[in-house]
């Protein structure tokens, strides 16, 4: 079925309703999580219809991938599949096609929906009143990108320990992740304003290139999208500077987005991955990273083992920062939340 023969099916009201049903269900994460052994078989879990479609025939498909999406919508993809059987990564370029693959597949279940939701006079998410594109330069292919960022003060809802920060009426977090729509680069917006080294450059560029990582633009993304592009910009650092620094807090990202979007499974995952990551981090590598200091990642370990409620390693880090005798002066504030989740870890493991 082509387009317009579809359109045409969309133009029933009862069909219609029906998909836009099936579609918004069938592009719903999958919530439980279990512990993974290795990012391919996360990703499976996380992704099941993507690795689905990969497996399908691609007889009706031309061998090579063309430079911008094709958004082409075949009903039959639409209902929600199965998962299938656990399918195993050889190598990151594996990794970062499957991650496409599900990107366009996301998108075209998008575009699907959208139709559907036009015709039906269904009220599309208002993110559009939140939201401006901008542009932005990429430094691995010299050419300039669409991004979204927030176009207003947001209005606060809560903080909690570690930084996350809740929003009334929009979650920017699915938005902390900016991809080249051209060359497929994905990282945290600080990454494409800070100097990245030729040599970098020179593997993002080979790397890019011989897998054809053109993105799609998304302009309203799902939290499928974001947890995506969250994982892209994560294996682009294990692929060059390999900073668990960074890779830390990318996760945190991902897991304050979890959070914000009711994903509590998934944030734990990411809050574990997290917490591992800056503990490595934090006894080899230099700090400040990302603009973190080597006290506030000491802070942000801490907050997280504690959230995680595993207490002895939250009492580690926590007394770590209290040992250090400057910072009473050189960071005040710093000093009083250490201060504080110090009373709070003391009253937790006394109840
Ligand atoms: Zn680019």
């Amino acid at each position: 079925m082509n387009k317009a023969e579809l359109l045409q099916l969309l133009r029933d009201p009862d069909i219609c309703k029906e998909i836009f049903e099936i579609v918004k269900k069938g592009g719903k994460p999958v919530v439980e999580t279990p512990k993974f052994t290795s990012i391919g078989d996360k990703l499976k879990h996380m992704y099941p219809n993507a690795v689905a479609t990969q497996q399908q025939p691609q007889s009706a498909q031309p061998t090579s991938t063309p430079s911008t999406p094709k958004l082409v919508v075949d009903p039959a993809k639409i209902p929600p599949s199965k998962p299938e059987e656990p399918q195993s990564f050889s190598s990151i370029a594996d990794k970062l096609k499957f991650l496409r693959g599900h990107v366009h597949k996301v998108e075209e279940e998008r575009l699907a929906a959208e139709v559907a939701a036009q015709l039906t006079e269904a009220a599309r998410p208002a993110v559009k009143k939140f939201t401006v594109v901008t542009s932005k330069h990429c430094p691995i292919c010299e050419r300039s990108f669409r991004v979204i960022k927030p176009k207003m003060r947001l209005n606060v809802e809560k903080r909690d320990l570690d930084y996350c920060v809740h929003y009334k009426d929009f979650d920017p977090y699915l938005y902390t992740i900016f991809a080249c729509e051209h060359c497929g680069f994905a990282a945290e917006e600080k990454k494409f304003s800070s100097a990245i080294p030729n040599k970098t450059k020179g593997i993002l560029r080979e790397f890019l290139t011989e897998n054809d990582m053109s993105l799609p633009f998304i302009e309203d993304r799902t939290v499928e999208d974001a947890l995506n592009f969250f994982e892209l910009a994560i294996l682009f650092s294990e692929l060059t500077d390999q900073s668990k620094g960074r890779q830390a807090m990318l996760k945190q990202n991902a897991a304050w987005l979890c959070r914000c979007e009711g994903l509590h499974d998934r944030e734990h995952e990411f809050m574990k991955q997290a917490a591992e990551d800056f503990a490595v981090a934090l006894d080899n590598e230099r700090w400040p990273i990302n603009g973190i200091t080597l006290e506030m990642a000491m802070y942000l370990c801490a907050a997280t083992h504690f959230m995680l409620n595993d207490y002895d390693k939250a009492t580690l880090w926590i007394g770590k920062i209290m040992n250090k005798s400057t910072l009473r002066t050189s960071a005040p504030k710093l000093f009083e939340q250490a201060r504080d989740m110090w009373q709070d870890i003391k009253r937790a493991t006394k109840e």
